[in-house]
């Protein structure tokens, strides 16, 4: 590799504990406005949302990636701000998923794969033991 990209990804593996600290941080403040009534479906409006986010974001560092391998001057604070916003997008995915996981009232049978309340104890079409 050569030595403007390799000098660049070092430096943003330095920035790495900083940015978990970032992500963490968002996480707590996502979860806090519990109080408000999240349907399903904006639930999964906002995971496709934040993926595609992601994607962007990851293009974008990848550009600028291959700029500093062509000799262009990176804007490191753009990239250390598009690090943090993946790693925030990323924190906030986690809670919705949480957050679906803690709402959904069936599961799916290990064995027979139909769909059971959660609460049940024994599988209601294959008997298997489910708790
Ligand atoms: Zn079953």
């Amino acid at each position: 590799m050569d030595e403007r990209a390799k000098e660049l990804l070092e430096k943003v593996k330095l920035t790495a504990e900083a940015a978990a600290d970032a992500a963490s941080q968002v996480a707590g403040s996502v979860t806090k406005r519990g109080g408000r009534v999240v349907t399903k479906t904006k639930r999964t409006l906002k995971l496709m949302d934040l993926n595609n986010e992601i994607e962007l974001a990851m293009r974008d560092i990848g550009r600028m990636v291959y700029l500093t391998h062509t000799g262009t001057e990176t804007d490191e604070e753009a990239l250390q701000a598009r690090l943090e916003e993946i790693d925030a997008k990323y924190a906030e995915i986690a809670d919705l998923k949480a957050e679906q996981a803690a709402l959904r009232t069936t599961v799916v049978c290990p064995v027979c794969g139909k769909t059971v309340d959660k609460n049940d104890i024994y599988c209601r079409v294959c008997g298997e033991k489910l708790q």
